[in-house]
């Protein structure tokens, strides 16, 4: 069964990150996050009561699921907060094909080596472009909501690309309480890509 997420993350590499406290509270001040599902599952939340007005919903009318006690957990909305990766993690979809760099568009399928030279050196490796020469650092290129370079995630199960995404006014309060840039991307499965279940405990 795919599990498709809409994933929220600070784009922030080398700047302190919002504590996990800090980062409910703001969730919760905004009612995007409700309350979490139980004390086993304290990194698991409900969808607060803003949150149908946080996110723009494509087409028409979809069927979002937000009522864990009526919802098939196979469609429930529902939020996961990871504590920060103590080193930069690339995570992606399975459908990543190619990025873009962002000054002349150029189009390049090698992420796999990019990454391999990212990997040597997470905090300084630069790309540069074959086309126009720009040098920048590859979270600052286009992936086109298909792939982040980050420490800091908020995963969104069962919502999928093409059905939903963040609004600015959510984008916007994200950065403000948090002094951390976030971005969003789709993928299916992220947790297999992941170094740290979420608090069980
Ligand atoms: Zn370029």
């Amino acid at each position: 069964m795919l599990n498709n997420q809409l994933i929220l993350y600070s784009t922030t590499l080398n700047a302190p990150l919002p504590t996990i406290p800090q980062l409910i509270n703001t969730l919760q001040t905004l009612q995007f996050i409700a309350q979490p599902y139980s004390s086993s599952q304290q990194l698991n939340y409900q969808v607060g009561e803003q949150f149908l007005n946080l996110i723009t919903f494509l087409g028409c009318s979809p069927v979002i699921h937000t009522d864990p006690t009526h919802s098939d957990p196979a469609t429930l909305c529902y939020l996961t907060l990871y504590p920060p990766f103590q080193t930069p993690l690339f995570l992606k979809s399975p459908h990543l094909k190619h990025f873009r760099c962002p000054h002349c568009r150029h189009s390049s399928q090698h992420w796999s080596s990019l990454l391999q030279a990212w990997e040597q050196d997470k905090l300084h490796f630069h790309y540069t472009c074959p086309h126009c020469q720009t040098t920048l650092p590859p979270q600052q290129l286009n992936w086109r909501h298909q792939a982040a370079f980050t420490r800091l995630i908020l995963l969104i199960h069962n919502l999928y690309e093409g059905e939903a995404v963040p609004n600015d006014s959510l984008m916007t309060h994200l950065k403000q309480h948090t002094h951390n840039d976030w971005d969003y991307f789709y993928t299916q499965h992220l947790s297999t890509q992941l170094p740290n279940p979420p608090f069980t405990e």
